[in-house]
């Protein structure tokens, strides 16, 4: 059995860095799996259908390749062979993304190739869902999370370091916009598995929450294959 990981959590909160670190410090793969969304979600641009569009979403999402590959040295997402790494970064294909993954059938696709990847390798998995519909049986889950005003302030830093100025106050709006949308929604709302470790990062450093799940990971792992790869 491989060793599944799942880490579910709001955007912005580090839920992405921790996943990466903590897969690091496991010497396992990361799986993003929000990438696929945004992969679907520039599918559904590309094919001019609104992402908000069941019908038409699930149907251009059908009809197009989603593919991840994983390495130690990070992932890269491929839409229709095409290596959309980098295009689905913008803020457009995130806006796009998260629309696209209110859509049923869009999510069953997804999910299914999540299982399949999770069945065949050891990863942490980085999600909204993962604990509570990919992976509900997964040893290890976390619910990462952060006050939404210093999401918002990590954002605005984050893009300041990358060239990009947005007032703090329209990031977020926006950040309270995605989390109505992803925590509402009819299919798989976001929130924490019943048996999630909760780990709210608003006053602790990356490290420590690195640190946290770490242990938490080397304890369910000890007496079974943890470090198995090392
Ligand atoms: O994590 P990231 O910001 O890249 O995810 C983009 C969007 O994809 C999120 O806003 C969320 O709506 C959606 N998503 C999801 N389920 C996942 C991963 C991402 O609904 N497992």
């Amino acid at each position: 059995m491989p060793i599944n990981i799942a880490i579910d959590g709001p955007s912005g909160a580090g839920k992405s860095s921790a996943a990466k670190e903590l897969a690091k410090e496991l010497n396992i793969l990361y799986l993003d799996t929000g990438a696929m969304y945004r992969a679907a979600g520039l599918a559904a641009t590309r094919a001019g259908v609104d992402p908000l569009d069941a019908e038409g979403a699930s149907r251009v999402c059908a009809q197009s390749d989603v593919r991840v590959t994983l390495a130690a040295d990070g992932q890269r997402t491929w839409l229709n062979g095409e290596d959309v790494t980098d295009v689905i970064r913008t803020p457009d294909a995130s806006r796009a993304a998260s629309k696209v993954a209110t859509v049923r059938g869009v999510r069953d696709a997804m999910l299914a190739l999540q299982r399949d990847i999770a069945r065949e390798t050891d990863v942490v998995i980085d999600g909204r869902d993962i604990g509570t519909r990919v992976l509900p049986d997964a040893p290890v889950k976390f619910y990462i999370t952060a006050a939404p005003e210093e999401r918002a302030r990590r954002r605005m830093l984050q893009q300041r370091a990358e060239g990009v100025s947005q007032a703090y106050e329209e990031i977020l709006e926006e950040i309270k916009r995605r989390d109505e949308r992803d925590g509402t929604r009819a299919v798989d709302p976001l929130r924490p598995a019943p048996d999630a470790v909760l780990i709210d990062t608003t006053d602790i450093t990356l490290e420590e929450v690195v640190e946290r799940m770490a242990d938490i990971c080397r304890a369910v792992f000890r007496e079974g294959y943890y470090g198995r790869s090392e």
